[in-house]
């Protein structure tokens, strides 16, 4: 090895090490999961290289991972003859986080070590999950397209720092040997190595290969690869055929999540589109779910060949919690990102796995202990759906749930069907308030003569409520009205004489009225008798077409 230099690992990196080394402690064999996962990767990107570039291939075209280990030698090594990495893909890949987002989910670290191995969970721990294992790891690598003396070895011992050597390399891909820690010696074992491939590799579409060592007649040991994973992609294999532990191992193989999805949904389709889609709801929310460059969307491959990761095109912003793949013959084998954002076929595929993601999600709700877990976790990234798809906000309306003063809890639960069931008789309107917290909401003057009726409320204290209800109009053929808002008209609900008793009552204050408005003179529009209180003196209401309270913050907040 040659012209070997030393590197410092970005802050971030260390940080990650150490919270990975202490925190995952009990699940240290994720490890293999992720290794294996970046040899598939790498093969994946060869594969759709070569597209363009046969050569690529050179004379090595059987793409495919190798496991083997050294009890002895305590080390496992981990082969792969995929894409491969240059000296400065090491240095750029093996020394920093890439991923964006990196900075807020270092700082989201609380220091407990129960909540950030969750934590750690939702971010992907990567190639570095190596040293939960191994006091030392070396790779070595030789990218497909450069020379055979153009190879490099990456050491480090996890430390602080990794070097970097130019190396003679034969073959093209990566291998990667782990020198495993005194309590980590287990893992150098074939019947345990065997049955983590099978447990996390399984669905991978390259053969992962062991080897088996047998002795000839003469006594000779004979080294023969034996394929330990079965090899087709999961999406392929019929829903019949693929267990409930299988989709919950491939989920956490597309998003690097640790726990088990809340639902999926496999479909292949044949006909005008074609495609096969399987679509996960994720346990939780990512940490980054609020941020606009967090990576999202699906897994894209065509005719089976990987194209790429996080292809956003296919979903829409609020179904941007949804991982999964989608697998299609109806866009070209060279689709990029720039070309998916002109094909035609693109908008038909989003409107397709739309519909397949707001269906799972009704599905799900038909188990109201699992949709709230859902709920509580995306139930405001679905209150974006409404204003972004208006085709689908009757789908999207069923999906809500809301706070109210039926229950009168902080829980979200309560869908548009449930209140239209409970409205009385005469009532055509869903009422609906919007207030800064639930307790600001729930000890609202306004809700005085609803309670009072016993007409129910639903109480709106979500940042988005207000611009969800403004593209909200209407459901089940009833129109919303916000209690703060105009005057109150309670239909049918009031009777003949009641008006006519707030009547007379108005006409007997008006000498009243007059004192008040002189004396709130340019603070108001206007100062009214009001029937909608029984216990306060009074309230302030904005005029009907007025922006709301929400929404003043929000555009005050962005400078207008
Ligand atoms: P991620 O896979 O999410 O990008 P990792 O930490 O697992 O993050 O890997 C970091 C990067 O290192 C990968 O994106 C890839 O560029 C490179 N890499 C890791 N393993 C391999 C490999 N076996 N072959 C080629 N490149 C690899
Ligand atoms: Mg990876």
């Amino acid at each position: 090895a040659t012209h070997t230099e030393t590197h410092g690992f970005q802050t971030e990196v260390k940080q990650l090490l150490h919270l990975m080394i202490h925190s995952l402690y009990s699940n240290r064999e994720i490890f293999l999961r992720e290794l294996v996962s970046n040899a598939a990767d790498a093969c994946d990107k060869l594969r759709y290289q070569a597209l363009d570039n046969d050569a690529l291939y050179g004379n090595d075209s059987e793409l495919r991972i190798e496991i083997e280990h050294d009890t002895d030698a305590k080390t496992i090594t981990l082969r792969d003859n995929g894409i491969g990495m240059s000296r400065d893909d090491v240095v750029a890949n093996l020394g920093t986080i890439a991923r964006s987002g990196t900075a807020e989910f270092m700082k989201s670290m609380s220091g407990d070590q129960q909540k950030d191995s969750r934590l750690i969970g939702q971010f992907g721990v990567g190639f570095y999950s190596g040293f939960i294992v191994a006091d030392e790891i070396i790779v070595r690598t030789r990218r497909a397209d450069l020379e055979t003396d153009q190879g490099v070895e990456w050491t480090s011992r996890g430390e602080g720092e990794f070097s970097v050597a130019d190396i003679e390399r034969a073959e093209r891909g990566t291998e990667i040997v782990l020198h495993l820690k005194d309590d980590a010696v287990e893992f150098a074992d074939d019947h345990r190595l065997r049955s983590l491939i099978t447990k996390y590799s399984d669905h991978i579409e390259l053969p992962v290969r062991m080897p088996r060592v047998e002795k000839d007649d003469e006594g000779n040991e004979q080294v023969h690869w034996e394929t330990a994973n079965s090899a087709t992609a999961l999406w392929v294999r019929s829903k019949s055929e693929v267990s409930d532990e299988e989709y919950k191992n491939f989920y956490k193989h597309v998003s690097h999540d640790f726990s088990d999805p809340l639902s999926w949904s496999h479909n292949k389709v044949e006909g005008k589109l074609e495609y096969t889609s399987l679509l996960f709801v994720p346990g939780r929310a990512p940490f980054d779910l609020y941020q606009r460059e967090a990576a999202r969307g699906l897994k894209l491959y065509v005719q089976r060949v990987f194209i790429m990761d996080d292809a956003e095109q296919f979903l829409p912003l609020y179904l941007r919690f949804i991982k999964g793949v989608l697998d299609t013959n109806d866009l070209s084998l060279n689709v990029s990102r720039e070309l998916l954002q002109q094909d035609p076929q693109v908008d038909k595929l989003k409107s397709a796995l739309t519909k397949r993601g707001l269906d799972m999600l009704k599905k799900l709700a038909k188990d109201p202990e699992q949709y709230q877990t859902f709920w509580n976790q995306f139930g405001s990234v679905i209150k974006e759906g409404p204003a972004e798809d208006f085709a689908n906000r009757e789908k999207i309306a069923e999906l809500l749930r809301f706070s109210s003063t039926h229950t009168d809890s902080t829980t979200q639960d309560q869908s548009l069907a449930q209140y239209v069931e409970r409205m009385k008789e005469g009532q055509s309107k869903i009422y609906y308030l919007v207030a800064d917290s639930f307790n600001a909401a729930k000890s609202s003057p306004h809700l005085e003569i609803f309670r009072k009726k016993g007409l129910e409320v639903l109480l709106l204290t979500d940042r988005i409520d207000e611009w969800l209800m403004s593209h909200l109009t209407e459901f089940d053929g009833k129109s919303f009205a916000d209690v703060a808002k105009g005057d109150l008209d309670l239909g049918d609900v009031e009777n003949e004489e009641e008006k006519k008793a707030q009547e007379e009552t108005a006409k007997s204050k008006e000498e009243l009225v007059k004192r008040v408005k002189e004396a709130l003179a340019e603070s108001v529009q206007e100062v009214r008798i009001t029937h909608r209180l029984t216990d306060s003196p009074a309230c302030v209401v904005l005029p009907e077409h007025e922006m709301g309270y929400q929404m003043r913050k929000m555009m005050e907040a962005a400078g207008q």
